[in-house]
């Protein structure tokens, strides 16, 4: 496959490549409008995502209801191999790359990582058309829902973009997540890039559930807004059809 990308690389062709090498999702944005002035230079994201497998023991039952995980070390380690792999392409093809990781590490002492906030993957996700901001701010994909880890790489390569990006939320009358978090910080509100990337959740009351959790599994997640959601349940059965409420 690297021959048949040594001529011209089109973004079909790197979709392709990246598919065969384990991304489940591959979309390409103009993200110029979104950029800091210190990235402006990179204006293509190209958006990876690798779908999270069945919840099995990231699910656990505790006396107070279900706790789920969606931290998949795996699936975040396959996802720098996917953007290394972008990278060493781009870059012996002379293009300039930046590649914002799965789990952005806010600990991680390179200089280079101080750039990683400035850029969200929801920000090249949307614009690449694989997925909106649903009403649990989580990125929301039609066929996965959010089950999915997402990465980024920022490129100046010329590859065709998205025509059709999104630019509000999809989730309708749905409001399973609204009513399934257990504090309440999820609000019934759609979301638009009009208003930015802020989604519309109380992340202080999300905080404090994730905080009481720890104390009983010894992790501060929750994740009860990702396995409520509709979108994409039928993927992870292996069958077919929309149950989504309109
Ligand atoms: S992670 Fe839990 S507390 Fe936070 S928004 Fe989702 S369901 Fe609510
Ligand atoms: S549960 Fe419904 S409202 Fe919440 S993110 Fe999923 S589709 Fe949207």
């Amino acid at each position: 496959m690297e021959n048949a990308l040594a001529i011209t690389p089109s973004a079909f062709e790197i979709e392709q490549y990246l598919l065969q090498h384990g991304a489940t999702l591959v979309g390409f944005g103009d993200v110029s409008e979104g950029l800091a002035g210190e990235l402006q230079h990179m204006p293509v994201a190209v958006s990876l995502a690798i779908k999270h497998p069945p919840p099995g023991k990231n699910l656990v039952h505790t006396t107070r209801g279900a706790v789920y995980s969606n931290r998949y070390q795996q699936i975040d380690l396959l996802l720098e191999q996917l953007q290394k792999r972008l990278v060493g392409l781009l870059k012996s093809r002379g293009y300039r790359c930046l590649a914002i990781p799965p789990d952005s590490d806010k600990h991680d002492p390179r200089f280079v990582a101080r750039l990683y906030p400035l850029f969200p993957h929801k920000t090249a996700a949307t614009c690449a058309g694989l997925g909106w901001i649903g009403k649990n701010g989580l990125l929301v994909s039609e066929k996965y829902g959010p089950r999915l880890s997402w990465a980024t790489v920022l490129t100046n390569a010329p590859l065709e973009v998205c025509a059709s990006p999104y630019t509000s939320g999809r989730c309708g009358k749905c409001r399973r997540c609204v009513e399934a978090c257990p504090s309440g910080a999820i609000a019934d509100v759609e979301w638009s890039r009009a208003e930015g990337l802020v989604p519309h959740i109380d992340a202080a009351a999300c905080r404090r559930q994730m905080e009481k959790n720890a104390g009983l599994v010894g992790e501060d997640v929750c994740g009860i807004c990702i396995l409520a959601c509709p979108r994409g349940a039928a993927a992870l059965k292996g069958v077919t059809g929309n149950r989504w409420p309109r």
